[in-house]
């Protein structure tokens, strides 16, 4: 797909499934709908149910900071202040400190951290909350892809060590794997980014990011090592053993919601419409009864019932279509919204007290007893095809190359491995082709200058 038809059916999904509606009168701040929340329910829960197993604590800070907490620690301002909403007056009146509508929280939640940490009994200090943050982006918005508002779960933590910090950072690596490769089904990159493409304020910043049908990679979630930078700045100590202050290691992170979304939708999509991992999916299966005029429909309206009623004892979210459309319209209606499995039942079915059952994700179709349905099975099946499939689409748009040229040519495409010296003057073209996702420490060829360097990935990115 080039970038205008993938545009052009990104939105016909949103509009169709109803799941964003961006005709609020604010520009670049859409409406979430029925489908959207769901799923960003379902995501939000198995992410917290993980953060919280390893010890994070719920919390819900106000949504606005005072600009001289905001303006503390002298990079973080210098990151945010172009995207910063503020809140100036109460009423008629003009507020003595301006209040920023939370960017992100590390500002707000650190000035209490130092209120909690008091010795080493405190620590480690983990908390999360899931909430919404604003930032004013300049550059074109898209509906869940770059909003002016958006959802997403940040934690955020404290550690008597450094190496601690470090550990963290691996555990919440794995947490975030399991919600991208595992709930979700979508392959993830994990790169760590150049110094000059950093979390303002971070000693590294660390990204998980995926592919587009477009070839741009989305950037779904960061890990930041913020090393001691805050604690500093807001005077987070904790005395040890015997007695002395030490400043505490921290670490920040967080997936946004609606990228996360973006990406379930684009990368699984086809030219029909959705498909939706199982477990996501707000309906997993969908029972058509295939009913013929002039016969009497009873009996399969029965059976019917019967499959919906073994469906739902299996914990499987399950609907009827009673509605008099055609066959045709109503599977179409279906796989539109990427319902993973289609139920058909009719004369011959009951009969043989068989039903028909259709796959989304491969149109595979086939007759199995009543007796015998069980669809966990079926559902796991999916997700393991779904990943595989997804997996190899994102491994066919990595490119190896050594020239500038072919760089350049293939960066609108997919992932690009090439070479750079270091030398400014060689970023340059590379710039200008795509984005340097991140840099190894492997030796690589320089695409610019053929001199020696380190081994890059290069994309367009969104
Ligand atoms: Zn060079």
């Amino acid at each position: 797909m080039n970038e205008d038809e993938f545009s052009e059916w990104y939105h016909r999904m949103l509009d169709e499934n109803k799941i964003v509606d961006i005709r609020y009168s604010v520009k670049g701040m859409p409406v979430y709908r029925g489908m959207a929340m769901f799923i960003i329910r379902e995501m939000q829960r198995y992410l917290e149910g993980m953060l919280e197993e390893n010890g994070h604590e719920p919390v819900y800070f106000p949504v606005v900071i005072p600009e001289d907490t905001l303006s503390k620690e002298g990079e973080h301002i210098k990151g945010f202040e172009d995207q910063v909403y503020w809140v100036t007056h109460a009423g008629q009146n003009l507020l003595e400190r301006k209040l920023a509508l939370r960017p992100t929280s590390e500002t707000s939640m650190y000035e209490l951290f130092s209120l909690w940490v008091r010795t080493h009994n405190d620590l480690p200090l983990k908390i999360h909350e899931s909430v919404s943050v604003y930032r004013y982006e300049t550059k074109h918005t898209r509906p869940l892809i770059r909003s002016r508002e958006f959802l997403w779960n940040e934690g955020h933590t404290a550690f008597a060590t450094k190496e601690e910090a470090l550990k963290n950072i691996e555990e919440i690596k794995v947490i975030y794997k399991k919600l991208i490769e595992g709930l979700l089904c979508i392959p993830v990159m994990v790169n760590q980014r150049p110094d000059w493409d950093k979390f303002p304020g971070a000693e590294y910043t660390i990204a998980f990011e995926t592919l587009m049908p477009d070839g741009k990679t989305l950037q779904v979630a960061t890990v930041h090592n913020l090393g001691q930078h805050f604690s500093k700045v807001f005077n987070i100590t904790y005395e040890n053993e015997k007695g002395e202050k030490n400043l505490v290691w921290q670490t920040s992170y967080g997936p946004g919601f609606g990228r996360l979304l973006a990406a379930v939708i684009c990368v699984h999509g086809d030219e029909k419409g959705l498909v939706m991992p199982p477990k996501i999916s707000p309906t997993q299966a969908v029972i058509i009864p295939v009913l013929f005029k002039n016969v009497d429909g009873t009996a399969i309206i029965d059976y019917v019932k019967k499959i919906e009623e073994k469906l739902a004892s299996q914990g499987v979210r399950v609907k009827v279509d009673y509605s008099d459309e055609h066959p045709g319209a109503k599977y179409y209606k279906w796989e539109r919204q990427g319902v993973p499995l289609r139920i058909e039942a009719g004369p011959r079915d009951l009969k043989e007290g068989k039903v028909v059952i259709v796959r989304r994700d491969t149109g595979e179709k086939k007759s199995v007893p009543l007796a015998e349905l069980d669809l966990a099975k079926t559902f796991s099946e999916i997700e393991e095809s779904m990943r595989t499939k997804a997996k190899k689409k994102l491994d066919e748009r990595k490119f190896k190359v050594k020239t500038m040229q072919e760089l350049a040519k293939h960066a609108g495409e997919g992932i690009v491995e090439a070479g750079w010296c270091g030398e400014k003057d060689c970023v340059k073209p590379i710039d200008e082709a795509g984005t340097i996702l991140s840099i190894s420490n492997e030796e690589h060829e320089c695409a610019v200058c053929g001199g020696r360097g380190k081994k890059i990935t290069v994309a367009k990115t969104y």
